[in-house]
């Protein structure tokens, strides 16, 4: 089954074409590593797909559920609802918030948004706490959390809307280096559940290896080059590919 099709997906900012028509598929269990330098459009391309942007040209379809540039009626208010709900999103920057307890941090959208009642939102989120190995934190505030921690909770928060996708865009790139790991191992884990769909962007080449079934490398706006990551890193194709991996080894 395909969660993720863009079809000549193209987004402009006032005069800079930043997504210059990118055609995209992924199938549901997928794991796939975005890369690409500063710039490429590989933040735009997440937001695009979570619904996040407008369109400038082209379509999107997540798990069914189609957008087109220029879609301004009703339809296009219920399918981007429904498109928000089935991405889960994870930034650099948490964001979470810092009057709200690392509970109320994860319940804050299934009370909000699903308008779940409070007993029911705090079982589930205890159950995303969990997942991520921080239910002994659930009264703690961020401001008392590590940035791993911080970013555990993030993902938390995600799960507890209990997405078919996962886009993670650079969820280790604000941490310590000693915090990274207990994060990728939270991604790991989530990677080897049976359906989850995710598509990361990050710089954690170990990662992209080990986990992704399929790597794209986006530059300009296009995606350049794809493959599976042993082929990727072992003989990369295209020049571009060859100078952004020999820079970052
Ligand atoms: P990446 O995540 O690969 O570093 P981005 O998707 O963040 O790249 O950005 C791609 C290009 O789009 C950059 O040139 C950036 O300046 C531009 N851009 C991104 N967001 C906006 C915005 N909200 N308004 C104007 N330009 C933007
Ligand atoms: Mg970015």
């Amino acid at each position: 089954m395909t969660m993720i099709v863009t079809k000549e997906l193209s987004k402009t900012y006032h005069d800079n074409e930043v997504l210059k028509g990118i055609d995209l598929e992924v199938r549901q269990g997928e794991i796939v590593v975005l890369l690409g330098p500063s710039g490429s459009g590989k933040s735009t391309l997440l937001r695009c797909l979570n619904g996040l942007e407008t369109l400038t040209k082209g379509a999107i379809e997540i798990n069914g559920v189609r957008l087109e540039a220029g879609m301004k009626n009703r339809a296009f208010k219920n399918n981007l609802l429904n498109i928000r709900k089935q991405t889960g999103m994870v930034f650099q920057q948490f964001n979470l918030y810092p009057h709200k307890t690392a509970l109320g941090n994860v319940i804050e959208s299934l009370l909000i948004v699903k308008k779940m009642p409070r007993a029911q939102a705090e079982q589930l989120g205890m159950k995303m706490l969990e997942r991520v190995g921080l239910a002994d934190k659930r009264d703690a505030y961020p401001s008392k959390l590590s940035g791993g921690q911080q970013q555990r909770v993030a993902i938390a928060r995600a799960l507890a809307m209990e997405p078919d996708i996962l886009l993670f865009d650079e969820p280790t790139s604000a941490l310590d280096p000693e915090l990274v790991g207990e994060v990728l191992d939270v991604m790991r884990m989530l990677a080897r559940e049976e359906g989850m769909t995710m598509l990361v962007v990050t710089h954690e080449m170990s990662f992209a290896r080990n986990v992704a079934n399929r790597v794209l490398f986006m530059d300009g706006g296009v995606i350049v080059e794809e493959n599976d990551p042993e082929t990727f890193f072992g003989q990369p194709k295209t020049e571009r590919a060859q100078r952004f991996l020999n820079k970052i080894n």
